[in-house]
């Protein structure tokens, strides 16, 4: 079924980003040629091409000044071939309706990749949380959950955190949807604090996921961790804990980077020292660190570096083809979702650049989830060790997947082609097996 809930008035204002379409362009590409290798009807391919739903709410807010704005919100929900909808709700002022449906399919490939019983969606506001109060934000993520709740449920779409939302987000989304309800519903939203009902590894599922894949791959291409060089683009929460992950290990974490600039250091940052200043002045930037030898370097410079793992780790579209024919990376793990464009890709493959792709690199982080949605709806529990344990098995499953197809099939480590193929084949099968 697709229906289309667009009120009246809902998208003026909002301002036009081309990194959405170019974002949607790349993922249905990929999805296509991985349809074609595998052969897939193309009725079902025709299908899977559109989102099941695409909801557009406005969203009014009483600013603190006393006036009232009008935000748009979008919930995009791809495919339940699997299970539920799932996916992250993001805060930015780049949201538009071509990225959040891309993402969407995104989730769709990720969750089938990781073998988790669910299907994709994404959500997201078209604001800058960084300009609204406290309070402000609060009302804002209250009333974009009252006007979507028809459309969202434990077994019908769970959101979760992503760009600029966090655990105090999903908080206030579960507790609103609870009052609305007038039933407690943790399971509606995955990445609470752990008092709302929240899973204890869930904060750092994406980051340990990733450092997991990282190692993996150094492993698999015969480099020695403890001597690899890493850098790191974006510094958000997936950044922080993949740096922080991958430095416990004893990598050398050489350049990290966030909307401030970025920080270099041959002979490896001390992540220790930086999440140390970055606690206790919170809110600050990279650029508020000093530290002796560190270099001043833009997000341009680090996406070129001669490391031997780089980790966009910011937003989509990063790796452009000029980053692409340029870096001195020999592999990318990709922390971001769509971090690179469509010609990039191609590049690197031509290149000889192993690519290690979102759906695969940052599953870990709706892998936490599942746990914590299975937590909720069962009233099973998962120790912090047991839910580690869980991610780093399942992660290591899914790479291994990928590696070997890639291997048997084309030769030239196009991990993304396989990965997608395996992903494409399980939905399909779900959906041939309900003859849907
Ligand atoms: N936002 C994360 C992602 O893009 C997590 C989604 C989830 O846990 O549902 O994978």
């Amino acid at each position: 079924m697709v229906m289309n809930t667009t009120p009246k008035g809902a998208l003026r204002g909002q301002t036009t980003y081309a990194g959405g379409s170019t974002l949607l362009a790349t993922t249905q590409r990929q999805f296509e040629r991985a349809a074609a290798v595998l052969g897939i009807d193309e009725a079902i391919v025709e299908r899977l091409r559109h989102c099941d739903r695409q909801i557009i709410v406005s969203v009014p807010v009483k600013m603190d000044s006393g006036r009232w704005e009008h935000f748009v919100g979008y919930r995009v929900q791809h495919s339940n071939a699997r299970g539920p909808y799932k996916g992250g709700l993001r805060f930015h002022p780049h949201v538009d309706l071509a990225e959040i449906e891309a993402l969407a399919a995104l989730m769709t490939w990720k969750c089938a990749l990781l073998d988790v019983p669910f299907g994709g969606a994404k959500g997201g506001i078209q604001v800058d949380p960084s300009r609204l109060s406290e309070g402000e934000l609060e009302r804002l993520t209250r009333e974009y959950v009252r006007r979507l709740l028809p459309n969202i449920g434990e077994y019908l779409d769970i959101p979760a955190p992503d760009v600029n939302t966090s655990e105090k987000e999903m908080a206030w989304f579960a507790d609103e949807a609870g009052r609305t309800l007038m039933r407690p519903v943790p399971g509606i939203v995955t990445g609470k604090p752990l008092d709302s009902g929240g899973n204890v590894g869930r904060k750092e599922a994406t980051g340990r996921g990733l450092g997991t894949v990282v190692l993996e791959l150094l492993r698999r291409l015969g480099k020695d961790h403890l001597t690899a060089g890493i850098a790191i683009q974006g510094y958000g929460n997936v950044g922080r804990q993949t740096a922080l992950f991958l430095a416990e290990q004893g990598c050398r974490i050489v350049a990290i980077s966030d909307i401030s600039g970025g920080i270099y250091q041959a002979r490896g940052l001390d992540i220790d020292d930086i999440e140390r200043h970055l606690r206790e002045n919170p809110g600050s930037l990279l650029d508020s660190y000093h530290a002796p030898g560190i270099e001043r370097i833009d997000n341009q410079r680090l996406l070129r570096l001669p490391v031997d793992v780089l980790i966009p780790a910011a937003l989509e579209n990063q790796i452009t083809p000029e980053v692409a024919q340029t870096t001195e990376a020999k592999s990318i793990v990709e922390g971001a979702n769509g971090p690179t464009t469509l010609d990039a890709q191609d590049l690197l493959v031509e290149r000889g650049i192993v690519v290690v792709p979102d759906i695969l690199a940052n599953a870990g982080g709706v892998f936490g989830s599942y746990i914590e949605w299975l937590a909720n709806t069962t009233g099973s529990e998962w120790s912090l060790e047991r839910t580690r344990e869980a991610i780093r098995t399942s992660m290591l499953r899914a790479f291994n997947n990928v590696w070997d197809r890639a291997t048997e099939k084309n030769g030239n480590l196009d991990l993304r082609a396989a990965a997608y193929e395996i992903a494409l084949e399980r939905v399909v099968a779900a959906m041939n097996a309900r003859y849907c």
